[in-house]
């Protein structure tokens, strides 16, 4: 789990900020939460904020005006970055200072000299321009809900949803980190082949089963060195903090590419990311033991097994997917829910995606992103994405304005939420990921 020097005590969660936007449940941005972001400043160059309440706190601003002064050096120039990748590899220690100085600078505690100072470096969120806060060198997505792998499997193998590795194997492949966008970029329909029946010829043409993944996204602190495994023990402090993903798939493509080398071109066109990156100490509150596997189930191998992780390695964390269709956009309807399920259920934890990559030797380098893979429940309603909701096409989702889905439609924006909720604690909210569909070109 995080530091020891990460941890917040009881009483830091009911710290309060004078920033008023920051108390109220329905932002879910509290002074404990202070999820990074990398913002469009006055200047229009890209700088470093944190979000609190309604409002980004700039953090250059913040350098510039001295609040940051008597932090260390690496974190001060961390702040005057455009990306927060350097941030990210910084000491664990000098991360926490700069957290706990913020946490202080915007506390009601705070004097009247401060918040006159801080004030002039809040801008609000709604009109800020929120870009894409780290540079990823690479991007894996695993395949860590089983609910998710079972329904997708029964699909293709009713007899044998689950192949055999499944429940030994932390399943992921390497993704393409050049086309992470940020929440907000619109995604444009890709081209690809496909062979719609047995005997048929394969053709060449947009994708006509264009489908969402609701996943989250893991970012590296720490990497390790080039054959240097991380234990399982201290795979969870590598973790720098968590975003929402939607992995845009094209199905149609995807089952006639996939075999024998696993996803390509039917994901490698666009993967959304949302603005806003929660540091691990906001989460915690909200962690809970993992996922209890049936009896039956193999006991993970000695170098995915740790007591503390299996004890409290998951987190309850609530997501979301939103569909508006340009129909309910023209009659100003709001989103509808698709599903809602939570991470807590899936079969690996976090510290066993990360212990499992560099199991091998691979390095993690600070900024990478691990991605969950889909994240479902065991109910229908808990399916992440419309592969799972419609069976493979074979049902269509029925919208409140009596259209119906069986695939995304050009015009279309989804829409993933995340949240924590957990009484006598403050909301957390991840923000929003969005990506509008455009038609091929
Ligand atoms: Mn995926």
């Amino acid at each position: 789990m995080a530091d020891s020097t990460d941890r917040f005590s009881a009483a830091q969660w009911k710290r309060r900020s004078w920033v008023d936007a920051a108390n109220n449940p329905a932002n879910g941005f509290p002074l404990q939460s202070l999820p990074y972001c990398v913002f469009s400043g006055d200047d229009g160059r890209p700088s470093i904020g944190v979000g609190i309440g309604q409002a980004i706190l700039d953090l250059h601003a913040c350098s510039r005006a001295g609040l940051l002064d008597g932090l260390s050096d690496p974190i001060q120039k961390a702040c005057q970055a455009e990306t927060l990748n350097s941030l990210m590899a910084c000491a664990v220690a000098d991360q926490a200072a700069l957290r706990s100085r913020i946490m202080d600078l915007l506390d009601a505690s705070a004097d009247e000299a401060t918040r006159s100072s801080v004030s002039q470096a809040l801008t609000p969120s709604d009109t800020a321009k929120l870009l894409k806060p780290v540079g990823s060198a690479n991007y894996t997505d695993f395949y860590a809900s089983i609910h998710h792998a079972t329904n997708v499997g029964r699909l293709f193998r009713p007899d044998q949803p689950l192949l055999p590795n499944y429940k030994f194997v932390p399943i992921g492949y390497h993704g393409r980190a050049s086309s992470l966008i940020v929440s907000g970029t619109p995604v444009r329909r890709p081209r690809g082949q496909t062979k719609p029946a047995a005997g048929s010829a394969p053709s060449f043409a947009p994708t006509r089963f264009l489908d969402y993944e609701v996943e989250v996204a893991l970012y590296i602190a720490h990497g390790n060195p080039l054959g240097q495994p991380v234990p399982i023990g201290h795979a969870a402090n590598h973790i720098f903090g968590l975003s929402l993903l939607n992995d845009w798939s094209a199905r149609d493509m995807q089952s006639w590419e996939y075999q024998p080398l696993g996803p390509f071109l039917a994901k490698s066109f666009a993967t959304s990311v949302s603005p806003w990156v929660v540091p691990m100490a906001t989460f915690e509150p909200f962690r809970v033991p993992a996922a209890l596997r049936p009896s039956g189930d193999p006991a993970p191998l000695d170098y995915l097994r740790n007591a503390e992780d299996q004890a409290s390695g998951a987190i309850d964390l609530t997501l979301e997917a939103f569909l508006v269709t340009p129909k309910m956009r023209a009659a100003g309807l709001s989103p509808q829910r698709l599903s809602r399920a939570n991470l807590r259920h899936l079969y690996w934890t976090p510290a066993q995606l990360i212990a499992h990559h560099t199991s091998n030797g691979c390095n993690l380098l600070p900024g990478d992103l691990l991605a969950t893979g889909t994240v479902s429940g065991s109910e229908p309603d808990e399916a992440g994405c419309l592969l799972e909701l419609t069976a493979g096409k074979t049902m269509s989702i029925q919208l409140a304005n009596g259209e119906t889905r069986t695939a995304l439609e050009d015009g279309d924006e989804v829409i993933l939420r995340g949240s924590c909720f957990r009484p006598g604690f403050p909301v957390i909210s991840l923000g929003e990921c969005r990506g509008l569909i455009l038609a091929a070109n």
